[in-house]
């Protein structure tokens, strides 16, 4: 068999499907006997359907969310207790990428957090250049920064077309959220 050679994944763009795209690759990774661990940056006061179906599962689709909703967009400085949320999530997602116990880890939103300066981009550069070599690891969020995408393998940008948003539809049940 081929050896593993580990990924490093990129979504990002303003077009919809960054997250859905990662959880879409996390499912087939799980279908093909990988464990998966999805650490979601910013997220954590909506409830995603997401979560209940990684749940089923079992400890081979490990989704946790790492804030507390969505920051508010265009404010001067992220709130402290944001940042510090990050940081602290920032440190658990290396633990988990050293424990070796994934095979492929999705760092959802991180690079939102990154382009909102709630994280320096080098500590993650840095750490993505050393990662375990069989490690795949999928990096989501509007506005990746240049040096990241140079590193990555693969890298995708969702443009956007249109969004059922822009006619006033709220976001849907199973299809946002
Ligand atoms: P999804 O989670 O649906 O894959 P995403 O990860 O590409 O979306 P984010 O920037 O993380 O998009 O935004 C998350 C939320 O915003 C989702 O509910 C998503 O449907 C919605 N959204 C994504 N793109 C747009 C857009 N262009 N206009 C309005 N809402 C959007
Ligand atoms: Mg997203």
């Amino acid at each position: 068999m081929a050896e593993t050679r580990g990924l490093i994944i990129i979504h990002t763009g303003p077009g919809k499907g960054k997250t859905t795209a990662a959880l879409g690759t996390g499912m087939r990774a799980v279908g093909a006997g990988l464990r998966v661990l999805m650490l979601q940056f910013i997220k954590g006061s909506w409830h995603y359907g997401e979560l209940d179906a990684a749940a089923q599962f079992g400890d081979r689709f490990v989704l946790r969310q790492l804030g507390r909703g969505f920051v508010k967009i265009g404010a001067e400085k992220p709130d402290p207790e944001d940042v510090r949320l990050v940081e602290e999530g920032w440190r658990q997602a290396v633990e988990e990428m050293e424990s070796g116990r994934w095979q492929l880890v999705i760092l959802d939103e991180i690079l939102y957090a990154i382009s909102y300066r709630m994280l320096a981009a080098e500590p993650v550069l840095d750490y993505l250049r050393r990662k375990p070599e069989p490690l795949h690891v999928i990096l989501t969020g509007r506005n990746a920064p240049p040096a990241l995408v140079e590193l990555a393998d693969t890298v995708t940008e969702m443009r956007e077309i249109k969004h059922a948003y822009q006619q006033g539809v709220l976001a849907q049940r199973g299809i946002e959220y």
